[in-house]
């Protein structure tokens, strides 16, 4: 049977990739190949920002009313499709397809905001800032933007982006993970669907050459990359150096803070999900526990009691909870990891890696030196550390010491103690009790340090504002009299006055 391509989006509609270059989608499950994308040519690039530039005036020129209408609708329509869309995407990914679901419930947020964005688009106004002059600032859109996405989240973390975006009368080109690209295009033709013009939103299929066009396109204004660190610190140089905009998350080592008096079996119950679920393949996922003074010695033995019982399978089986990871090269990185650390729990050894999938079993690691590759690498797997330290202040130093700051979470029963971390934390996310603080649609997400590279971090508010420049202006009319309009030029309508 011939190999499914993965096509482009341009101009609303599939088209066929012409390049020469593929790359292979795999099925994680079964570790066969199941489709191919070819890589985009500078002129597939070029093609789908010269759509978005033509579209972008007239998409601009639409009311605030009638862009979050679309966005209304891309909403209910995602909320209908959530099956279908968790399905496709856990087909590629790997992740269980109620883990999908979840990953489609958070996209659909970004939607809500949207259509809720006229709020936050608005001016501020200055009454006679001098005598007969007004000033007010007007919000505006950039124009073509891009964005770039990483492989983990494939539907959620393109529309942390291209929600706001859109609102705000920007034309987006979106350049997903050639490891799990068919939902964008799923994606796509729910915006279709929901009204949005054709050339407003276009997909490029491929990898790094593809990012290269878009950095070196003249007519792309702006950036957003989640992805690891050091292709965000490249993107971040190269795209401000070309004059963009640009905001580019990396990578993280989120640490977990266990206190002597936190219930053990909340914080073992969090730090397995937050640890394992999604195989550990989450900008959020806990990779360290950090444990003070004695919480260590009831808290190990409860998570290792816990990782027996996780149902590790395909995607496709309903009662699988952990699936396999993205690539088999990325299954034995994350596996060369186990050979050093003191193994309480060795995902090695686990009944799911006889096969040919990429699977690894949950692994626990205790008394983990803080000098290892183990402690220092961002491993993106199902691993999860642990450092035994003395006192609060010890925790402390290490999550403030680490080059990432994503998120990081403490447990504890103590209100002070909480407060004490939450004031000192250098993390741009903190959880109290909470193993995944990934802020509503309503606050925006970024980490600090290597985690970001930029000023604003992405969604919500400060999505808004990355995607908009303010315009400020100042005004004076002459006040004379108004002229009283004659009876042959006035209008009547007794019609409530429409918006759109
Ligand atoms: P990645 O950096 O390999 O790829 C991300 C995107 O960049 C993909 O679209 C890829 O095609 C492209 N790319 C890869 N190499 C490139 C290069 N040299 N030049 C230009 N573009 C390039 O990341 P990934 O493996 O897809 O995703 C996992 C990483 O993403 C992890 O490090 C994870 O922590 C991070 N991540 C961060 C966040 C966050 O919010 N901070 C969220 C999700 C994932």
């Amino acid at each position: 049977m011939a190999m499914r391509i993965v096509p482009h989006w341009i101009n609303g509609g599939r088209v066929e990739g012409a390049g020469e270059r593929r790359l292979p989608v795999w099925d994680p499950a079964t570790g066969e190949q199941q489709a191919a994308v070819v890589a985009a040519t500078d002129a597939e690039v070029r093609a789908a920002v010269q759509a978005a530039l033509d579209a972008q005036p007239k998409w601009r020129a639409a009311s605030l009313s009638r862009r979050a209408e679309v966005m209304f609708r891309f909403r209910d329509l995602v909320d209908s499709g959530r099956k279908e869309i968790a399905t496709l995407l856990s087909a590629e990914h790997g992740k269980t397809v109620a883990d999908a679901a979840g990953e489609v419930a958070r996209g659909l947020e970004n939607a809500e905001f949207a259509a809720g964005a006229p709020h936050l688009l608005k001016g501020g106004y200055s009454e006679q800032a001098a005598t007969g002059v007004d000033v007010y600032s007007i919000r505006q859109p950039l124009g073509v933007v891009a964005g770039i996405t990483p492989f983990n989240f494939p539907a959620m973390v393109p529309m942390w982006m291209f929600c706001n975006a859109l609102v705000a009368g920007n034309a987006f080109v979106l350049k997903p993970s050639e490891k799990d690209p068919s939902v964008s295009l799923l994606l796509a033709d729910l915006l279709r669907r929901a009204g949005l013009p054709d050339g407003a939103f276009n997909v490029v299929q491929g990898d790094k050459s593809a990012v290269d066009a878009l950095i070196a396109d003249p007519d792309v204004r702006a950036l957003s990359f989640v992805g690891s660190t050091p292709v965000a610190r490249a993107i971040y140089e190269a795209g401000t150096r070309a004059g963009k905009r640009v905001q580019a998350l990396g990578g993280a080592k989120n640490h977990m803070v266990v206190l002597p008096d936190a219930d053990v079996d909340a914080a073992a119950d969090a730090a397995v999900s937050a640890g394992y679920g999604s195989a550990g393949e989450r900008c959020m996922a806990v990779s360290v526990v950090v444990a003070v003074g004695s919480a260590g010695d009831a808290l190990v033995p409860a998570i290792a009691s816990r990782l027996g019982k996780i149902r590790v399978g395909p995607a496709s089986d309903p009662d699988a909870e952990m699936g396999p990871l993205i690539t088999r090269e990325h299954r034995d990185r994350v596996a060369s990891y186990l050979s050093a650390g003191e193994l309480v729990v060795d995902g090695r050894d686990h009944p799911a890696t006889d096969g040919p999938g990429f699977f690894l079993g949950p692994s626990l690691v205790d008394n983990v030196d803080v000098g290892s590759t183990l402690y220092t690498d961002e491993i993106f797997g199902p691993v999860l550390s642990v450092v035994r330290v003395e006192t609060y202040d010890e925790a402390l130093k290490l999550v403030n010491d680490n080059p990432y700051g994503n998120g990081t979470a403490i447990f504890t029963r103590d209100g002070g103690a909480a407060r004490r971390f939450q004031y000192d934390a250098v993390c741009g996310m903190v959880g109290v009790n909470v193993p995944i603080p990934v802020p509503v649609a309503y606050y925006s997400f970024g980490g600090w340090k290597a985690s970001l590279f930029g000023d604003l971090h992405m969604y919500g508010p400060e999505g808004l504002q990355f995607y908009t420049r303010t315009k400020v202006v100042t005004s004076r009319w002459p006040t004379e009299p108004p002229k009283i309009k004659s009876e042959t030029t006035s209008e009547v309508d007794l019609g409530f006055p429409k918006v759109r």
